[in-house]
């Protein structure tokens, strides 16, 4: 007989037009599908195409594991945007920022096992952290929680403790600072304008930044570090080179190319798209959110943005959403029975009384966020 055509997911009828009144919306992974409508338009101008005998050696041919031409784009880059201090500052590239974050742990911990680095982050912060510092389960550091449960602990202290500083925070969006001003990481992975406004160049000893979240081709898996110091920066340099001898050249012939693309005419052709994608979204939400009173999101203010040259405000990644009533106490769980899949505060070491929904998503994924949250709200409201 005929074959019977499946629909996708979320759709049946005969014609797979019908939206299935059972279709959740899924805002719960970080994937920043929503560039890709950017990257179709430029296609021609952002393909590669790798001959068999091209870069087949470990090596450039300046003996380095790392492209030159890649990096002076970066630095480029940099320096349009305006958002890190890159001049007489080394770079290391890794495997996504996630494979630095671990290296930078390694640079910076105590080289005594006796007394092993207190590595710290401030709640609700990005899970990984932890995740890394209890997998690699090293003598030289230890996962030691939130930073405010150390604040009591002052420079003189022999204590040595690494501090994550995620800004703009995943999942709030808060561009943060040290707490404790000790030996810090920042995590610099949604510094870019289409996030927050950019208020200056960030000037920190170790800064992490990633492509993932940039042009957003996380399967890339491509992220660099900016280190001030010698010493630091050679011990990043010989964690990549004995955990993986460098990182792909094909991966840093693709960046080089999205790169090109990414700062023609001054950046003004990405980041405008990818900033009227956020705010258009933020707009939408905040509507939606402005007619409830079980459920808010983070406060935004607005801020210069020296890239844009113009006061604007934030449009995080992420919505940080609160279930208000006393009886939602598990928010997540509140949220799913409405059809809509975050991810729970207790994944970022925060209340369960919040959930981290994801705006980074493709167009699709978003109009089901929308009209979920919509459903949900009226609800409240006695609409339906
Ligand atoms: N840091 C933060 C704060 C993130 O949210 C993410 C990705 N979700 C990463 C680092 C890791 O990104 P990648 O390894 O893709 O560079």
């Amino acid at each position: 007989g005929q074959p019977v055509c499946e629909c996708y997911d979320c759709y049946g009828g005969p014609d797979c037009s019908e939206l299935s009144p059972e279709c959740a919306a899924d805002a719960d992974s970080g994937d920043p599908i929503f560039l890709e409508p950017f990257w179709m338009q430029t296609a021609a101008d952002s393909s590669v195409l790798i001959p068999g005998w091209h870069r087949m050696s470990y090596r450039y041919d300046d003996y380095t594991l790392m492209s030159r031409e890649l990096e002076y784009y970066i630095r480029k880059l940099h320096s349009i945007v305006g958002n890190a201090i890159t001049q007489g500052r080394y770079m290391v590239f890794g495997v996504g920022s996630s494979q630095l974050l671990t290296a930078a742990l390694y640079a910076l911990s105590s080289e005594n096992s006796s007394s092993p680095s207190n590595v710290l982050a401030t709640i609700p912060y990005y899970p990984m952290y932890k995740g890394q510092t209890v997998l690699f389960n090293s003598e030289n550091f230890e996962f030691g929680g939130d930073t405010n449960s150390w604040q009591s602990i002052n420079s003189t202290n022999s204590i040595d403790v690494v501090e994550f500083v995620t800004s703009p925070n995943n999942p709030d969006g808060e561009l943060k600072k040290s707490v404790l001003g000790r030996k810090t990481i920042y995590d610099h992975a949604y510094f870019w304008p289409h996030f927050t406004p950019i208020p200056g160049p960030s000037d920190q000893d170790l800064m992490i930044f990633t492509l993932s979240k940039l042009t957003g081709h996380a399967g890339a898996r491509f992220g660099w570090a900016i280190i001030k110091d010698k010493d630091v920066y050679e011990k990043l340099l010989n964690y990549i080179m004995v955990a993986d001898l460098g990182i792909s050249k094909d991966t840093q012939l693709r960046v080089l190319k999205l790169l090109k693309v990414a700062i023609e005419e001054d950046g003004k052709p990405l980041f405008e798209y990818s900033y009227n994608t956020m705010r258009d979204r933020w707009d939408r939400l905040t509507s939606i959110f402005s007619k409830s009173t079980r459920f808010s999101i983070q406060k935004r203010h607005p801020f210069h943005c020296n890239f844009f040259n113009e006061t604007r405000l934030p449009s995080p990644a992420y919505a940080w959403v609160k279930c208000e009533r006393e009886e939602d106490q598990d928010c997540s769980a509140v949220l799913e029975a409405g059809k809509i899949k975050g991810r729970g505060g207790s994944s970022f070491s925060a209340k369960k009384r919040y959930t981290r929904l994801s705006l980074i998503k493709s167009q699709d994924d978003f109009e089901m966020l929308m009209l979920r949250l919509t459903e949900l709200v009226s609800l409240e409201n006695g609409n339906i």
